[in-house]
C-alpha cells in the first residue's frame, strides 16, 4: 500500500481512477473516500466520502459491517447529502442480505457551508465540490487557543493576574491542516478564507498528457495543465497528487509531471502512486 510522508503525518492507502480511492491519516484518526477498505482501515472513527462514484465509496459495507462484528462502537461517516437516502437504502438491504439483522451505523449528511467539530479538537469545513456528479470538498481545521492580541505585550505576571480575575484572555483560532478535493474540475481558492492556506493539498490529477485535455473537460476531471494556477495560488508545504488515469505506468507519471513542473516546484508536489 502506498505510503506518503508529509510532515507529521503519514498518508496510506490507493488512489487509482476509476478503481479506488482510500486515503488514511492514522495521526487524524481520519479516511478520505473509501473505494475498498483495507482490514487495518477498520479501526479509524472518521470517514469523509466526496462523491457517490463506486471508486470512492464501495469500501463502506466492509468497513462498516466489519466494525459491526467486531463489536465496536459505529464509525462516522459523512457522505454528500444528495446520495444519504439511496446510501442508507443499500446499506440496510445488503446488512438484511448478509446478517439477516440491522448493522449498526452512523452516517451523517453534509453539505457546502456545514463545518463539523469532530475528535477533540478537529473541524471540518464543507467546501464545494465540482464533477460530474454531485461532490464536496474538505478543509480539515485544528482548534486552537491563542492568547488575545490586545494582551500579547503583558508579562507572565500580568497574564495569570488576568486570567483569576476571570477575564477571558485567549481566543479560538483555527490551523488549516489538510484540503482534500475528492474528485474534481479544480476549486475556488475563495471557498474558504483558510483554504490555500492548509498544510497538506490533495488534489486528483486524473489526466496528463495533450491527448487527454477534451475527456478531462468532459468528465470534470483535473489535467496537468491546470497545475501551474493552483500551485500559484496554494501556499502548502506539501501538493499531493492522485487519481491517475490507470492509462499512465507509475514512470511515465513521474516523467510528465516533473518535466512540467519548475524545478522550484519540485519538493512540494508529491505523487501518490
Ligand atoms: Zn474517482
Ligand atoms: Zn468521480
Amino acid at each position: 500500500m502506498p505510503l506518503l510522508q508529509c510532515g507529521n503525518w503519514i498518508l496510506e492507502g490507493k488512489s487509482s481512477s476509476a478503481v479506488a480511492t482510500y486515503i488514511r491519516i492514522k495521526e487524524l484518526d481520519l479516511i478520505f473516500d473509501l473505494g475498498r477498505c483495507p482490514m487495518n482501515f477498520i479501526g479509524t472513527n472518521h470517514v469523509f466520502i466526496s462523491h457517490f462514484h463506486l471508486d470512492h465509496y464501495f469500501g463502506l459495507p466492509i468497513y462498516i459491517s466489519q466494525r459491526w462484528l467486531a463489536g465496536m462502537p459505529p464509525g462516522n461517516i459523512y457522505v454528500p447529502s444528495s446520495g444519504f437516502k439511496q446510501l442508507k437504502h443499500i446499506l440496510n438491504k445488503l446488512s438484511e442480505l448478509d446478517a439477516g439483522k440491522g448493522w449498526n451505523y452512523h452516517i451523517l449528511p453534509v453539505e457546502t457551508g456545514d463545518a463539523i467539530p469532530f475528535r477533540r479538537n478537529l473541524i471540518a469545513h464543507i467546501l464545494p465540490g465540482n464533477h460530474s456528479v454531485p461532490a464536496v470538498s474538505y478543509l480539515i481545521c485544528e482548534i486552537r487557543n491563542k492568547l488575545k492580541k490586545e494582551f500579547s505585550n503583558l508579562s507572565g505576571k500580568e497574564i495569570v493576574e488576568l486570567k483569576k480575575s476571570g477575564t477571558q484572555i485567549t481566543e479560538e483560532v483555527q490551523l488549516p491542516l489538510i484540503a482534500y478535493l475528492g474528485d474534481t474540475r479544480g476549486i475556488s481558492i475563495d471557498a474558504h478564507p483558510l483554504l490555500n492556506q492548509c498544510k497538506v493539498l490533495i488534489c486528483e490529477c486524473t489526466f496528463l498528457t495533450p491527448d487527454h485535455r477534451e475527456r478531462a473537460k468532459k468528465t470534470r476531471h483535473f489535467h496537468l495543465d491546470m497545475l501551474p494556477a493552483l500551485l500559484e495560488q496554494f501556499k502548502s508545504e506539501y501538493i499531493v497528487l492522485n487519481h491517475f488515469s490507470r492509462r499512465y505506468t507509475s514512470d511515465l507519471i513521474k516523467e510528465v509531471v516533473y518535466n512540467q513542473l519548475p524545478p522550484s516546484e519540485h519538493s512540494r508536489v508529491n505523487l501518490f502512486i
